[in-house]
């Protein structure tokens, strides 16, 4: 008896919101004043763009617990079942999608002679991820002699054997044929 009722209280609500939905207008934007103060007196610090750069830095500043971070993000969720940014070896189907913010340059005078109006297209993730979630995944750590070489013209601590620290935090390599190429120098 209980349960029946319930059961149909939820009906009449939820016919309720679905008759209020219909009839009232749709609210393009929250009305100022919905939240209770302004975002900077909220966070003590806000995260434009959830792409690869902000992502990590709204992770590494939340891992205080004392700090709060608000990281906004322009673009849409990547957690549907369906989406194809799960499937890496399909990053090419997305550009051009709604995941794209699909960028054109402005008209070239030396290159490009084979698009339209000489204008390149550039691609730029426009999701949960940014272009992270929207690349071919392919890494390339880079060679120690153009670092080595940054840091003698005056960028002091990048250095290869700053940077490679970082390089190994970040790296997850599971096949242990790849080795370690810390060691390996590129010539070009
Ligand atoms: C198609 C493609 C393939 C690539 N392939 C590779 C590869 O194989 N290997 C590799 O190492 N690199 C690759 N890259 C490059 C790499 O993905 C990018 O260099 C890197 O992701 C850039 O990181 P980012 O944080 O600077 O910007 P992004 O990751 O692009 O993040 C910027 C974020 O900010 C959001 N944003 C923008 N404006 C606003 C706003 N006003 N408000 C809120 N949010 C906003 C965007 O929606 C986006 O989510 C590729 C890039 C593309 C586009």
């Amino acid at each position: 008896m209980f349960f029946a009722e319930v059961i149909v209280r939820k009906s009449a609500i939820a016919s309720l919101v679905y008759f209020l939905a219909m009839v009232l207008p749709e609210r393009k934007s929250d009305p100022p004043g919905v939240y209770e103060k302004p975002f900077k007196e909220m966070y003590d610090y806000i995260v434009v763009g959830a792409g690869s750069a902000g992502s990590v830095v709204a992770t590494r500043l939340s891992e205080d617990y004392d700090t709060s971070v608000l990281l906004l993000e322009a673009g849409m969720s990547d957690l549907e079942p369906d989406d194809v940014t799960q499937i890496p070896s399909l990053w090419g189907s997305l550009i051009g999608s709604e995941k794209d913010w699909g960028y054109h340059s402005v008209q070239q005078k030396y290159s490009h002679f084979a698009y339209e109006n000489e204008r390149a297209y550039i691609a730029q993730g426009k999701v949960l991820g940014g272009s992270s979630s929207i690349n071919a995944q392919n890494i390339v750590r880079g060679s120690r002699k153009n670092y080595d070489q940054w840091e003698h013209e005056g960028a002091v601590s990048w250095g290869y054997d700053d940077v490679l620290p970082f390089f190994r935090k970040l790296e997850n390599a599971s096949d242990t044929s790849y080795g370690d190429s810390s060691m390996i120098y590129f010539y070009s």
